[in-house]
């Protein structure tokens, strides 16, 4: 006994290379932090005593030291399309916000990677509260493992690689800017792709990010899986004003590094999210500038191989903007789809529950208030109309 006492270490907080090393600095083989890792993100275990083919010496050793601890649920409400979403606890007063979409052939957790936004979008409610805290490895990848054996256990299905797996896409599109909390985003990530872990494909997991050019091109190096871009406007005036990153990264800048990111990715195209906003990027020639910006934005003219995914905006009082009309994002929707550009429109999911896009974690100051959101949705509801939160899917 040395007489110091060290806190514990969390055992979330560790990729597959980290959980070796650890397990070395005890005096375990290697094969010892499979077994750890599949226990903790296979089995969902956060007891040692569970972890039974673990020598009894390791797991008194363990209990001694270690932790696996997730953040803590403060709520859990389930929309009536079946959407979850988790308000999480990390702590100081600050909340953050995780969302299950289940549907017909997946399920898809959407995570978020920092406690509020710096990059302050001007449609985004996360971006209204400004920035707090960048989130450790264990409170992100503690998002899918809280999640995932959250949801077996209320169907009733069992743990470990044999249950039927309940979330099988990951999106990191929840409060922040992924690239801006990079180390523990890509940390998260890999665990998220370990075959002794979660297992997903690079395909299945998505990284959304508002345009940080030089991590792009970080992320392609590390672990590059799915990239969406927050795209939003058409030209570099009007992003500047809706993504204010866009000012130090600039639209031309973001296309190159597109390209560049292809060579990488496991999918042969960036996926473009455009939020509708009415009277503001929402015109014909909007959409035609869009075209000739993805047709020809790229280096030396070339086009970036993308899809387009339309967001109808959720208002938000605060903002002082309003959701385009669904005529207009279907003509909007129909010259990027005659330009040849694959074009869907996102159906807005979870909305009685604040869990639509651009709603994450609106309400943190007043987390624990779900009766007088429910009410405030209510007005919001009478003041914009019945439909307040809600689209009918446009197929084009
Ligand atoms: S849209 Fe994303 S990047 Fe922009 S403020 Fe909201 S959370 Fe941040």
């Amino acid at each position: 006994m040395t007489g110091l006492m060290t806190a514990p270490v969390n055992l979330l907080d560790f990729d597959p290379a980290q959980l070796v090393a650890y397990c070395d600095s005890l005096g375990e083989k290697p094969f010892r932090a499979k077994q750890l890792q599949r226990w903790i993100h296979q089995f969902g275990a956060s007891q040692f005593d569970q972890m039974t083919d673990l020598a009894k010496s390791l797991r008194e050793k363990l209990a001694t030291r270690a932790v696996v601890v997730a953040p803590s649920v403060i709520s859990d409400h389930t929309s009536t399309d079946g959407t979850r979403k988790w308000l999480l606890d990390v702590g100081q007063g600050n909340a953050v916000e995780t969302v299950f979409i289940p549907e017909e052939n997946r399920g898809t957790l959407c995570i978020s990677t920092q406690a509020g936004c710096a990059v302050n979008c001007r449609f985004c409610s996360t971006g209204k509260q400004g920035f707090s805290r960048n989130l450790t490895v264990a409170e992100i990848i503690g998002q899918l493992w809280m999640a995932e054996f959250e949801l077996r256990r209320t169907k009733g299905i069992e743990p470990g690689p044999k249950g039927e797996r309940q979330i099988t896409n990951v999106v990191m599109m929840g409060m922040g800017e992924p690239l801006l909390n990079f180390e523990p985003t890509v940390t998260a990530l890999k665990m998220m792709l370990d075959d002794n872990a979660y297992g997903l494909s690079r395909r299945r997991v998505t990284l959304s990010t508002s345009g940080v050019v030089p991590m792009i091109d970080r992320l392609a190096q590390e672990c590059p899986v799915a990239l969406a871009v927050s795209l939003h406007a058409s030209n570099d005036a009007l992003r500047d004003d809706l993504v204010p990153l866009n000012r130090k990264h600039p639209l031309r800048a973001l296309m190159a590094a597109c390209v560049r990111y292809l060579d990488y990715a496991p999918r042969d195209f960036v996926t473009f999210e455009y939020c509708m906003l009415d009277g503001v990027n929402d015109t014909d020639e909007h959409a035609r500038e869009l075209v000739a910006l993805v047709q020809h934005g790229g280096p030396g003219g070339m086009a970036v191989p993308c899809k387009f995914n339309l967001i109808p905006f959720n208002p938000f009082p605060e903002s002082g903007l309003l959701r385009s009309k669904n005529p207009r994002i279907k003509a909007f929707s129909q010259i990027l789809f005659d330009a040849g550009i694959v074009t869907t429109v996102r159906k807005t999911r979870g909305d009685d529950i604040d869990a639509a896009c651009g709603q994450l974690a609106g309400e943190v100051q007043d987390r624990t208030n779900v009766q007088e959101r429910m009410q405030k949705m209510a007005g919001y509801k009478k003041k914009f109309g019945d439909d307040f939160g809600r689209i009918v899917e446009i197929s084009t």
